[in-house]
């Protein structure tokens, strides 16, 4: 809306010219799409191998995230107005092409972001389509929007990458600005409901290396092992802290708390390891 100022200096608004008729009807049917997963904001997409689940895969990056990590490396994904709305057909157009790289891979596609479940029902048609075609699937996802994943979206999902991102809700609270209940309930769902999952945890010294808080996120790792048929747990995931985004954060003109932070120490990494594997998880140092 346009502001001007009248001979009075009081402030009066321009309206904006009313939507014809063709305009509105278009307008309608695009929030429609939207919200019924027939469009979704992409940010970029990556083909890569060995890492965002088994194989080579395309991964799919959304835009928008409800989270602010302190440690975040794409920065420029956290705002929906930043990507470009795609129709899902041409995302599956994108993926039929790649099919038989998946074969011969083991791999298949990874919906990452941002965070993917600002947008479940795009996300549940992408993997429904890999789902009807035996294409393995991902979604990388920090949990705390769990609650908007559908069973039926889940029942599509072949592995969560679920990420853990402190194991105290202080911490948490400090890594993300957001609460850290939410993903705890979601991986306890993925669990009871036997949805396999890697759980990730990003290792920042002097944020999220506390010895308790990382007890923490290993007590929880361990009993997710005890839910539903057990062993839900493939793998656990440390992810050492590294300054790869720190450019975006300063194009983005936002502050970046890290900038003074050291990768860990072999030593560090070893310690939370071990505090890992003593619950009988499954360490992948990544
Ligand atoms: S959840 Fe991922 S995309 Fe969102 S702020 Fe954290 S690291 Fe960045």
């Amino acid at each position: 809306m346009t502001t001007m100022t009248t001979s009075l200096g009081m402030p009066s608004f321009t309206r904006p010219s009313p939507l014809s008729a063709e305009e509105a009807a278009e307008r309608t049917e695009r929030l429609a799409a939207i919200r019924e997963g027939r469009i979704g904001t992409v940010h970029s997409w990556e083909l890569v191998t060995a890492v965002d689940g088994p194989g080579t895969r395309l991964t799919v990056f959304l835009s928008g995230c409800a989270l602010r990590c302190l440690y975040c490396q794409n920065p420029d994904t956290w705002n929906i107005r930043h990507g470009t709305e795609r129709a899902v057909e041409y995302v599956l157009k994108r993926i039929k092409r790649y099919k038989k790289v998946f074969r011969a891979t083991g791999g298949g596609v990874t919906v990452s972001g941002g965070e993917p479940l600002l947008q479940p029902r795009f996300v549940q048609r992408i993997f429904a389509y890999c789902a009807e075609r035996g294409i393995h699937t991902a979604l990388d996802t920090s949990g705390f929007l769990g609650a908007r994943a559908s069973d039926d979206l889940l029942d599509h999902t072949s592995l969560v990458l679920l990420d853990v991102k402190s194991g105290l809700p202080d911490v948490y609270r400090e890594t993300t600005g957001r609460e850290l209940r939410p993903t705890l309930d979601f991986g306890r769902r993925l669990a009871s409901r036997g949805n396999r999952m890697w759980v990730r945890f990003v290792l920042v010294p002097g944020l999220t290396d506390g010895v308790e808080n990382v007890e923490a996120v290993a007590d929880y790792a361990a009993s997710l092992q005890t839910l539903g048929a057990g062993g839900a747990v493939e793998r656990v995931e440390i992810l050492p802290f590294h300054q790869l985004g720190r450019d975006k954060w300063a194009e983005l003109g936002e502050e970046y708390t890290l900038a003074d932070t050291q990768p860990p120490t072999e030593q560090l990494v070893e310690r939370v390891r071990a505090q890992f594997l003593a619950r009988g998880l499954p360490v992948l140092r990544a």
